[in-house]
């Protein structure tokens, strides 16, 4: 129980015969369950009043410029941007509750290669707009088991990130390897911010953020490392953080290995 409460119910009825029986219950677990539930409610409910509430306003606003072309055209980009951060919440949001539902997930033997290479694929755009270089060195003989689509999103949201938060001229590398206890290890290497010593433990808490603003600029959520936190535990792996500000990150996730697995690298 560590060092939460335990709750101790004595009820009267059972009390008889010289016998009395004490209920003794962990409240602590539910009790925390219960707080996170309200707590993610409560910042779901903050982060989509933000978008909207500024959408509302511009509208207003524009609608009282409409004689004057630069504001509304000013006007309507703003709402673009908040609009795009708002399905960007939404498509976080449902990728969560989908991770958190394990009952749902897809089992298939799938070539790394074709989860890192799609991944990779969808951040190319945003990584060409920053000027921020994506290699990736991933051998062909190596399987994973698991949900494609959820791992395709994870790995997505680390190479996403690391393009975030790195400057224009660097680059982010995605290497693979199969580690020695059956676990393919997928690492998103990145030359960007880093992240200082106390905020690290945080990354992976739902909408946590170092530099809100930084995030929010950049399209973030809150919720990408939350969603990969909770695939690696659905596949029954691990994610983990190495990171030094200035120099950069590696977010490295792992997930079990299809047999047999090669560590051979194909040049
Ligand atoms: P966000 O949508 O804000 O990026 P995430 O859950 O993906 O949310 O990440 C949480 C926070 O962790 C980010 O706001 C950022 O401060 C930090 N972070 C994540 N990835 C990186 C990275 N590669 N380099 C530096 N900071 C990072």
């Amino acid at each position: 129980v560590g060092s939460g409460r335990i709750m101790v119910h004595v009820r009267s009825g059972l009390i008889g015969a010289g016998r009395l029986v004490l209920l003794v219950e962990d409240r602590t677990a539910a009790n925390r369950l219960e707080d996170m539930r309200r707590d993610f409610v409560a910042n779901v409910s903050h982060e989509l009043k933000t978008p909207v509430g500024a959408i509302s306003l511009l509208a207003e606003t524009m609608a009282d410029s409409a004689d004057d072309p630069d504001a509304v055209r000013m006007f309507a980009e703003r709402m673009g941007a908040e609009s795009t951060r708002l399905a960007g919440l939404v498509h976080d949001i449902i990728d969560l509750s989908r991770v958190q539902d394990a009952t749902t997930m897809t089992s298939e033997r799938i070539p790394v290669a074709e989860i890192v290479g799609e991944a990779v694929d969808r951040a190319r755009l945003q990584a060409q707009a920053r000027d921020v270089a994506i290699w990736a060195r991933v051998s062909q003989d190596i399987d994973v088991v698991g949900d494609r689509a959820l791992l395709v999103t994870a790995v997505r949201n680390l190479v996403d990130n690391a393009v975030r938060y790195s400057d224009g001229g660097t680059r982010v590398g995605v290497t693979v390897r199969v580690a020695e206890d059956e676990l393919v290890e997928i690492a998103v290497v990145d030359q960007g911010i880093g992240i200082d010593a106390d905020a690290l433990p945080r990354v992976f808490e739902r909408f946590y953020r170092v530099d809100p603003a930084r995030s929010r600029e950049t399209g973030g959520t809150g919720l990408g490392l939350s969603i990969v936190k909770h695939v690696a535990a659905d596949h029954g792996g691990e994610v983990t953080v190495w990171s030094q500000p200035g120099r950069g990150s590696t977010f490295t996730l792992r997930v079990p290995a299809a047999e047999p697995a090669e560590t051979k690298e194909l040049a």
